[in-house]
């Protein structure tokens, strides 16, 4: 059943998209479905970015994936009326959006994840959020995808139309590379299975497609064994070469000995940005930090923060600590600028969400993001230090600057 939230102002689309869509079964399925919801019609126009606003002559909340092909079909007849798929609208461009058009609200798709024959995938309904998947693959089956995003309130829909990126991806690929089969709609309305064999020109157009070549109503999507517990650490650099050089030395160690997850992020040396300075360092709230404790007094005006997680079950058993040390060890951080803690697996992964919190406290999560994501290439990433974090973003951005280096084999 398609639910459609309506504003007064757009009943005069309303009227033109029924005529354009063309038969009367079409007609009557829009009709039966109107239920007036300003607010939510409101909300189809707007995203994460904060700086595109296109309004929709229909935002309509499939069910079903059936709801999705009709509404696709009855697009497919109409003379140019565009629809977007809407995941949780964290996009920053307006890519979820259809002006005049139709947005399809996937959050509220079934049916309900449930695990794979043979246990090793789960399938999950293309509108479902990563925290979701997460609490539910972990709380049901002790298992969980190995590839995440590091904010959770982003669907699976929406993050495999895009690649999906985050500290692990450097053994594991993005979430793009964790995917077993989809169901997809087609532009023309059609129902489709497609896989790496089955339909495959169809699965890897829309794997990273944008949204362009179908709707995903459910994905398949490969399962590890979750651990229990993750040691997270933070250290320090003052300059990015070495920065770099470690953080690919890491990503290049063979899986067995490797960290399981490597980010990092550029800092203001500055103590006033409560979201790109100091504070933005230490992982447990409260934890103070001053870089002139560890750093001269003529350190850079741009830090650099290496952040690793090594998961386990036992401490002791898995011998997290030498594990641990072994590979600090080897690395050239500034000495005693490191704040480290032992945090359960779904904390580790939803550690946005105190993030989230404290900027809603704020008011910054809401306001505009015009926020850019750049794959450079490793040759090129000291002149991008050189010309973008000291100077161009010398003044701190607001937000976040996460640098970290990923493979190209995976
Ligand atoms: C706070 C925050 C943190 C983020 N962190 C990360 C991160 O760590 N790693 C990372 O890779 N990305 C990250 N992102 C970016 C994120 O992957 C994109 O914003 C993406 O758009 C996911 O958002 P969404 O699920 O809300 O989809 P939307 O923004 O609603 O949609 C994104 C695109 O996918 C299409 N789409 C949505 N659902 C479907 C579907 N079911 N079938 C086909 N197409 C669909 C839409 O039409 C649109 O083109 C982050 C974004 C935010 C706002």
């Amino acid at each position: 059943m398609l639910i459609a939230y309506l504003d007064h102002q757009r009943q005069d689309q309303l009227q033109w998209l029924v005529s354009a869509g063309g038969s009367s079964s079409d007609e009557a399925i829009l009709c039966a479905l109107g239920v007036e919801e300003a607010g939510d019609v409101a909300l189809s126009a707007r995203d994460f970015g904060g700086v595109v606003s296109l309004w929709p002559a229909r935002f309509l909340r499939p069910s079903t994936a059936d709801d999705v092909a009709r509404a696709l079909l009855l697009a497919a007849r109409s003379a140019g009326l565009t629809v977007a798929a809407r995941g949780n609208g964290h996009c920053v461009g307006g890519q979820a959006m259809a002006a005049g058009g139709i947005v399809l609200d996937m959050r509220a798709l079934g049916p309900p994840m449930s695990l794979a024959p043979g246990g090793a995938a789960v399938d999950v309904p293309g509108g479902a959020l990563w925290s979701e998947v997460l609490e539910w693959t972990v709380r049901n089956h002790r298992m969980a995808p190995p590839s995440w995003t590091d904010y959770l309130g982003l669907t699976v829909g929406g993050t495999l139309s895009n690649g999906g990126v985050s500290g692990q991806c450097f053994r594991y690929g993005p979430q793009v590379n964790n995917v077993v089969e989809m169901d997809v709609v087609t532009t023309d309305g059609d129902r489709r299975l497609c896989s790496a064999s089955i339909n495959s020109d169809l699965f890897f157009a829309v794997l990273g497609g944008l949204g362009q070549f179908g709707v995903i109503t459910r994905a398949r999507l490969a399962l590890l064994p979750a651990p229990k517990m993750v040691r997270w650490r933070r250290v320090v650099y003052a300059d990015l070469e070495t920065f770099a050089s470690d953080a690919e030395w890491l990503v290049t160690q063979p899986d067995a000995s490797a960290f399981n997850y490597v980010e990092g992020f550029a800092f203001l040396n500055d103590a006033s940005d409560p979201a790109s300075g100091w504070n933005s360092v230490p992982i447990l709230p409260g934890s103070a930090f001053d870089p002139a404790d560890f750093l001269a007094a003529a350190a850079a005006s741009v830090l650099y923060c290496l952040e690793l997680a090594l998961y386990y079950d036992d401490r002791v058993a898995d011998r997290v600590d030498e594990r641990e040390e072994e590979l600090l060890r080897r690395l050239r951080y500034v000495r005693a600028a490191e704040f480290s803690a032992d945090v359960g697996y779904v904390a580790f992964l939803s550690r946005v969400a105190p993030v989230e919190a404290e900027a809603r406290a704020r008011g910054t999560w809401a306001t505009p993001h015009p926020w850019l994501n750049v794959f450079i290439s490793a040759s090129n990433i000291v002149d991008f230090d050189r010309n973008v974090f000291k100077r161009v973003l010398l003044g701190g951005i607001g937000g976040p600057m996460l640098v970290y280096p990923l493979r190209r084999s995976r």
